[in-house]
């Protein structure tokens, strides 16, 4: 029978989403639950839009949380600000560029993908040779870190040339934010979603967004409806938006939001310069360990993200026998490659509570002893003394 309690494993997430949960976000989701129009519970959520413009860097009014998961806010940006007929220029250089077109073409937009290569950041100069080859796009996509491929492209002259170019920018921000600098005022973005699960280090389930007065401008100027009655920002504000009067439009997850604020108030507890530093750091002995060992991070070094770390896979091992090993000895996760990368890599991510010291020498320890019995063509005994050392000389 299986009407027992469920009790999930304790693991170490260390690929692509989700990150270990901090303890007190854990703490905050067990919290009692009230009415999402308690008077108590909309303090909380000013609040919460607070701390999310501090993490997003930006002064917008519409800055708040989706109740669903990263997706949705994709969703959200494309159905919005996406009207039939619209021609949507999208970089695509990994899964989810993959999808930004998907999302253009069912809201009826004509999509203009721009290809670069898996594990390459997005180009400027093509992105520049494609808006002039299409004067009449409104709209930019691209994804600032590419969790598919481990590899960040420069959000602040991407939006640039998409301005040059009178278009609007919307950029998925689920990976970076966090992790990396996101400055949505400085660089003048748009419409911006992130995610919950990733450096944020929240259960999964929510997609924080950020939009800017001229995405408002296009949204309110829109001559048809959005065809998502859940993601129309028209309706979602009468909730989220005026303080005080707040309409009811769907049942707020409250509980889940505790967590989010919980997270939030994390983040704004270190710092995010400080968070940035820590992935950087962790990063870096990272890369020491897996270079010591001799493997390779693929992705060029001036576009890695410190928080998904792309690692070659030794020629001749097994890529699926060396994570279900890592999982079932060590309670450990990792991500398989995608698409182009698909047995040619493996995700480590360092996202969030999961970027710490104690996790890159686990995984060092563990990678390290699970080649060495596969005999992998490895450098054995030397990833975590490497990555020990970097942390010293970073003291
Ligand atoms: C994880 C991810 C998403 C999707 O988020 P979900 O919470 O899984 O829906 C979108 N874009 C990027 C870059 C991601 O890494």
């Amino acid at each position: 029978m299986a009407s027992q309690s469920f009790h999930p494993p304790q693991r170490t997430l260390m690929g692509p989403g989700p990150s270990d949960v901090h303890p007190r976000i854990l703490e905050a989701l067990a919290r009692p639950t009230i009415g999402h129009l308690d008077p108590a519970f909309v303090e909380m959520m000013e609040s919460l839009k607070e701390l999310l413009r501090y993490a997003f860097q930006t002064g917008n009014t519409l800055t708040m949380p989706v109740s669903a998961p990263g997706s949705a806010g994709m969703e959200t940006c494309f159905v919005n600000l996406v009207e039939p007929g619209d021609k949507v220029v999208v970089c695509r250089n990994g899964v989810f560029g993959g999808r930004m077109v998907e999302n253009v073409e069912r809201a009826g937009g004509v999509a203009v993908p721009v290809d670069d290569p898996w594990g390459r950041p997005v180009d400027p100069d093509r992105l520049e040779d494609a808006l002039k080859a299409n004067p009449d796009a409104r709209i930019v996509a691209f994804v600032h870190a590419e969790t598919s491929t481990g590899a960040a492209s420069d959000a602040a002259v991407l939006a640039q040339i998409a301005h040059r170019h009178d278009c609007l920018v919307i950029v998925d921000a689920v990976t970076s934010l966090g992790g990396i600098p996101v400055r949505v005022d400085d660089w003048d973005l748009d419409a911006v979603y992130s995610g919950t699960q990733k450096c944020l280090s929240c259960t999964p389930g929510l997609s924080p967004v950020t939009f800017g007065e001229r995405a408002m401008e296009k949204i309110r100027g829109r001559k048809t409806r959005p065809q998502s009655w859940f993601l129309d920002l028209n309706l979602v504000l009468g909730y989220w938006g005026s303080e005080g009067r707040r309409t009811y439009h769907h049942t707020a997850p409250v509980n889940a939001l505790y967590g989010l604020h919980e997270a939030l108030v994390l983040l704004h507890e270190e710092g995010l310069e400080s968070a940035w530093a820590r992935h950087r750091r962790n990063h870096a002995a990272l890369r020491a360990g897996i270079e010591a060992m001799g493997l390779s991070l693929p992705v060029p070094e001036a576009a890695r993200l410190p928080q998904l770390n792309a690692v070659s896979i030794p020629a001749g091992v097994d890529d699926a026998a060396v994570r279900r090993r890592l999982l079932e000895d060590y309670s450990l996760e990792i991500g398989a490659g995608l698409g182009a990368l698909a047995g040619k890599v493996w995700r480590v991510g360092l996202m969030g509570h999961s970027s710490n010291p104690r996790n890159v020498l686990l995984f060092l320890g563990a990678l390290d002893a699970v080649l060495g019995e596969m005999n992998a063509p490895i450098e054995r005994g030397v990833a975590v003394d490497a990555a020990r050392r970097r942390y010293r000389d970073a003291d």
